[in-house]
């Protein structure tokens, strides 16, 4: 995070930078390239101006030389000296007029050019003057003509003005004067072209900052300056170490073999400074230069932010990895401090929140430890308790065992739960066809089986009563108890056998055979079906006890119960209605084959003949049960039918 922010911010500051930089770069290229021509064509204009106002200036300043001058000519004491031919007063006078007129030198020449009178010889001997074309040509003109001469590094200006008397020329008087170079300085102020004077390749004075070497190089050949007198208005455009000038020259000189010129230099380049220094391209530079500073001062305000930032990120990290204790100090003095106090308060806030919060899990902890603590102490218990049972006991849950107490993996032969899982299938202990039919009766709450036969380790099967307790707290949870029954269904079943078998013919009782013959009346009413009633005595009885003992007269009575026992079928009923007496009940049947059979019985016992036991018959009394037939009805019928046997001599079937 911080490093994308960093680099983010770096990436800003350098397109900033490098915008403004282009920008500024182009404006520049742009501003130098647009206003190459302007200068040029300016300054070539500017030349222009320069070269006709120095020319102007150069012939005033001439013209005021030569008026200057005037004041010798007009001076008639020096006539009056030259008349005399007064060389020393003459030579006198001039001395003073020099000084009056601030020039260099005076002479005085006559109308053949000889030396009448000269305040010195310098600086052109008045010798070489005489020969000179100006001189002559104000002679022969009568007029003043000016020339201009190098000598000794100076300009000299040179005016010759002829002397008259009363009409008739007289003399020549010669006035020399250094040209003043001072006005050089004056032309070049408030523009941007520089001056300077030349004579012939030699530089005199100039206005130029640089090396005069190199106006050496621009001045003109002599070929050049000829031709530049005769064409004044022509600049000329030259290139001086690569630099491109503009030159123009104004021929100043009046004698064309030593013409001393004005040089006017104007460097193409200073139209572009020119440029630079209008008002519009300096607010554009101020406005370069201020957005280059509001750059910088973005880029420091983003290197703040970003510091700033990157604490604040820091003490959220922080924060966020669970350290609450690290404080948040900001002291920027700015809303950013407010932003860290408020967050400083947060951070003390939560802190202290987390301290309770501690403080609190602390303590649920040791609740909880002293709970579970508890429960395992309460499971141990009820485990131990469990364990202690003789019932078998199992918690099950969605058809699988959680759970199963000491009774029953002692029962069953495992040492824990995981080998009863291996082992067996809990659907098969409870007599499911499957795990999917278990689950269903499991989820809809039962029927559950009540009984059942468990096999135990050895193959051996025991009885139980089993009980399903649903466990409220856990869905399809149930925990069942298998309770042993085994002895009490054997006590239960010996009590009933009791209950319903007479002891000593093992047949059921008359109790029993009651039960059971009422059943079979329902039927026979409902169906309309047909059943016999009998009622079997044996004869004279009593005599077979009083001859043969009491035990003999029980054998004989076991003797017939087997007999009839064995003759009777699954669905007859045979009991022992009291004493001698028994009775047999064939359903279904009708009345022809239950004589048959009951005639068949008599014939048996008739016959029977075995272990020594005295020779007995029986009487049979009997009745057709028919739909509309009731106990009492039956019961009386079938005594009434014995009676009759009994009374007919006994050992025969009666049917009433
Ligand atoms: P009848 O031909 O008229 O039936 O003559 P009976 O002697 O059989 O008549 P009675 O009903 O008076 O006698 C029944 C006898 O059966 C009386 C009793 O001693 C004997 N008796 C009843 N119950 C038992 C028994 O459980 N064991 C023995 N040995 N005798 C019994
Ligand atoms: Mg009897
Ligand atoms: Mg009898």
């Amino acid at each position: 995070m911080n490093q994308v922010l960093r680099s983010i911010r770096s990436k800003l500051i350098m397109l900033m930078v490098g915008a403004n930089t282009l920008f500024v770069l182009l404006m520049i290229l742009y501003i130098a390239y647009s206003n190459n021509e302007v200068s040029k064509t300016s300054l070539l204009h500017e030349l222009d101006q320069e070269r006709n106002l120095s020319q102007s200036f150069f012939n005033m300043t001439i013209q005021h030389e030569a008026d200057h001058s005037q004041i010798l000519v007009s001076n008639l004491h020096m006539l009056h000296l030259l008349q005399e031919d007064n060389a020393s007063g003459v030579n006198e006078f001039l001395k003073e007029e020099r000084q009056v007129l601030d020039c260099d030198q005076i002479l005085i020449l006559d109308k053949a050019g000889q030396l009448l009178g000269e305040t010195s010889s310098l600086p052109i001997p008045a010798k070489g003057l005489m020969s000179k074309s100006f001189v002559k040509e104000s002679i022969a003109s009568r007029r003043e003509k000016s020339a201009l001469f190098y000598q000794n590094g100076k300009i000299y200006y040179y005016s010759a003005m002829p002397l008259f008397e009363q009409g008739t020329l007289e003399a020549v008087a010669i006035v020399t004067k250094a040209m003043d170079t001072d006005f050089l300085q004056r032309l070049s102020c408030d523009t941007s072209i520089d001056y300077a004077l030349l004579y012939g390749s030699k530089v005199i004075s100039s206005t130029l900052d640089r090396n005069k070497t190199l106006l050496a190089k621009i001045a003109l050949s002599k070929e050049q300056s000829q031709w530049l007198c005769l064409h004044p208005a022509q600049n000329l455009n030259t290139k001086i170490e690569d630099e491109d000038y503009y030159a123009s020259f104004s021929c100043i000189g009046m004698d064309e073999a030593s013409t001393p010129f004005i040089l006017m230099v104007g460097i193409k380049d200073r139209g572009l400074y020119a440029v630079f220094n209008q008002a519009f391209f300096k607010i554009v530079i101020l406005f370069l230069i201020a957005l280059i500073l509001s750059s910088f001062i973005a880029m420091f305000l983003s290197n703040k932010i970003h510091n700033i930032l990157t604490k604040f990120i820091f003490y959220t990290q922080q924060i966020k990895q669970g350290d609450y204790k690290t404080k948040i100090e900001i002291g920027t003095g700015d809303e950013f401090e407010i932003l860290a106090q408020n967050l400083e308060s947060m951070r003390e806030s939560i802190y202290k929140q987390d301290h309770t919060l501690q403080d609190y899990a602390a303590n649920l902890e040791k609740k909880v430890e002293e709970r579970t603590r508890k429960l395992n102490i309460q499971y141990n218990l009820l485990e131990t308790i469990f364990d202690l049972q003789d019932e078998m006991i199992i918690v099950i849950k969605d058809a699988k065992i959680t759970y199963a107490n000491r009774s029953c993996l002692n029962y069953c032969g495992f040492s824990g739960l995981e080998e009863f899982e291996q082992k067996r299938n809990l659907y098969e202990v409870f007599g499911y066809p499957d795990k999917k039919a278990m689950q269903k009766l499991l989820e809809e709450g039962g029927p559950f089986p009540t009984e059942l036969d468990i096999d135990d380790s050895y193959g051996n099967s025991a009885h139980f009563e089993i009980k399903f307790y649903p466990i409220m707290e856990e869905h399809n949870g149930y925990m069942v108890i298998f309770n042993d029954i085994t002895r009490h269904k054997k006590e239960k079943e010996r009590l009933y056998l009791q209950a319903t078998t007479d002891a000593l013919t093992h047949l059921s009782n008359r109790y029993d055979f009651e039960h059971k013959f009422a059943t079979i009346l329902k039927q026979v009413v409902r169906n309309h079906d047909s059943a016999v009633f009998c009622i079997m005595d044996i004869d004279n009885f009593k005599k077979v006890n009083d001859t043969y003992g009491h035990a003999v007269g029980d054998k004989i009575l076991k003797r017939v119960s087997e007999l009839l026992m064995y003759n009777i079928r699954a669905s007859d009923l045979l009991a022992r209605w009291g004493g001698e007496e028994f009775v047999i009940v064939y359903y279904p049947i009708d009345y022809q084959n239950a004589y048959n059979r009951l005639e068949t019985i008599r014939k048996m016992i008739e016959k029977e003949n075995d272990d020594g036991l005295p020779h007995i018959t029986c009487s049979f009394g009997a009745t057709v049960v028919q739909f509309d037939s009731n106990e009492q009805k039956v019961f009386s019928l079938a005594d009434k039918a014995l009676y009759q046997a009994k009374k007919e001599g006994k050992n025969c079937v009666r049917f009433l």
